[in-house]
């Protein structure tokens, strides 16, 4: 059916934000133009199967949403084939494998180690709630003790968001780590049989050709232009401007691109904005994927690493999200390390990490003498993760500003600059959507 426009509607990105934008106005029965820079669709929801048979997605992705209508528009896109599952995460700190969350499973551990938390513990929970709370550091001391806090979610925190958890708000936590009560940490510590109390405890994924198949419904009927980066903005004369010279009009704006690259191709923006919009940090993240001749390479799912000699912060296997991610047989390792220009600038090329991650590999048993190394790749990602710094929210704000009195609506992970899983990018370009019918 060939809808028709009451206006010319311009999408920038074609990943979530920018699909669940498309959604909502093609509910409407109006068809926006999507540009986006990559050659492919999805932004980081794509995923690839190199030549041996391996699938990669950009970054571990599971959809683990409680929205019954994003499930079931998820589960619609691949034709109810996917797989759901109990998701399984444990920890490795210093020779030690531990369930998740640690705070609940300290079994195992060094008995002065586990004496020390339950100590700290007990005493933050004699103390009454009205302590100041300034930062992240001070929340996790308040919340679990010091000893907990510093050898735990603080070294985990530095490696995950590349800044210390004393220059971090706590704005992001929502139900990201739990709080357990007494009873759960005795227990933890006496026992190996624990509940599981994880804030991500199912989770679906497509069966066929990585994370990426969820979005096959969102794709059809659209009009979306790969290749095309923009790199000029004139809201004066509602002009695009693109990488190959071409130039496009529109009427109303809906951008999925990070707010700092977005105020940057800007034209005529105040002076304040863009000192704000520079003060927006976010982590890279580096990606090495490894595809090995054997499966029965690790019982979890994703494996966190706290331990400051290791190079990678956290692993995943995808062979496990499904079977068809990797060759009969065989099993896939993807690895996370994390940089960040404004404060852990990467040192190396990508490829040169490639080892490094082997070698940490076998040091901590997941590879093993005699493994056959099938593929390896690595992969950068130049904006994974929001950092909430103390910067962010004064400075966002400004941005944010700026951006409505221009008339642009932002949406997504990056282009509100938020810690959006899949669902939450999808449902922001969805809203950004709305604002725009409304005004029409
Ligand atoms: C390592 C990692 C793991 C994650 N794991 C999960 C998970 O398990 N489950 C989950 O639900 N979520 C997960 N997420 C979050 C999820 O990836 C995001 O919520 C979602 O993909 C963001 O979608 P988006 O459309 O907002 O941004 P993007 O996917 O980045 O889309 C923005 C698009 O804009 C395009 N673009 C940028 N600049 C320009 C330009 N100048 N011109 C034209 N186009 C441009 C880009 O090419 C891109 O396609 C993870 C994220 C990361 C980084």
């Amino acid at each position: 059916m060939i809808k028709t426009n009451r206006q010319n509607i311009a999408i920038i990105g074609s990943g979530m934000a920018g699909l669940g934008a498309a959604y909502r106005f093609g509910c409407e029965s109006v068809v926006p133009v999507i540009y986006d820079k990559n050659p492919y669709l999805g932004g980081h929801t794509a995923s690839w199967t190199d030549s041996y048979g391996f699938t990669f997605d950009e970054g571990p992705h599971i959809s683990f949403t409680k929205d019954e209508r994003i499930q079931e528009l998820f589960a619609d896109s691949v034709d109810s084939e996917y797989i759901s599952a109990k998701a399984i995460m444990n920890n490795y700190w210093q020779g030690h494998w531990i369930k998740h969350p640690v705070q609940c499973n300290l079994y195992g551990l060094p008995q002065d180690l586990i004496e020390s938390v339950i100590r700290d513990f007990k005493e933050v929970i004699a103390k009454n709630d009205n302590e100041e709370i300034s930062n992240y550091s001070d929340w996790l001391v308040a919340t679990y003790g010091k000893t907990f806090a510093e050898t735990f979610p603080m070294e985990y925190g530095a490696r995950y968001h590349t800044t210390t958890a004393d220059n971090m708000s706590t704005d992001w936590l929502g139900p990201r780590l739990y709080r357990p009560s007494l009873e759960e940490v005795v227990r933890g510590a006496q026992t190996p049989n624990t509940e599981d109390v994880h804030y991500i405890t199912d989770f679906r994924y497509p069966l066929n050709k990585g994370f990426v198949s969820y979005l096959s419904k969102f794709i059809k009927d659209i009009d979306c232009r790969l290749n095309s980066r923009v790199e000029k903005i004139d809201v004066n004369h509602r002009m695009l401007g693109f990488s190959n010279g071409d130039v496009k009009t529109y009427d109303q704006l809906v951008s999925s691109m990070p707010l700092p690259e977005l105020i940057s191709i800007i034209d005529g923006v105040p002076e304040d904005v863009i000192k704000a919009s520079r003060m927006l940090a976010a982590s890279m993240c580096l990606l090495v994927n490894i595809g090995i001749n054997r499966e029965d390479i690790s019982d979890a799912h994703v494996s966190y690493f706290y331990d400051r000699d290791f190079v990678f912060t956290r692993l995943s296997f995808p062979h496990m999200l499904s079977p068809n991610n990797a060759p009969p047989g065989c099993g896939s390792i993807q690895a996370e390390l994390y940089f960040s220009d404004k404060y852990k600038p990467l040192e190396k090329k990508s490829e040169e990490y490639i080892q490094p991650v082997i070698d940490d590999l076998m040091r901590c048993g997941l590879m093993r003498e005699g493994d056959h190394i099938i593929t390896t790749e690595a992969r950068l990602i130049r904006h994974a993760n929001i950092i909430y710094d103390l910067d962010r929210a004064a400075a966002l704000a400004v941005v944010q500003g700026y951006l409505d009195d221009i008339d642009i609506q932002c949406c997504g992970r990056y282009g509100e600059w938020g810690y959006h899983w899949t669902d939450e990018s999808f449902k922001s370009g969805e809203n950004a959507a709305q604002k725009v019918l409304d005004a029409m």
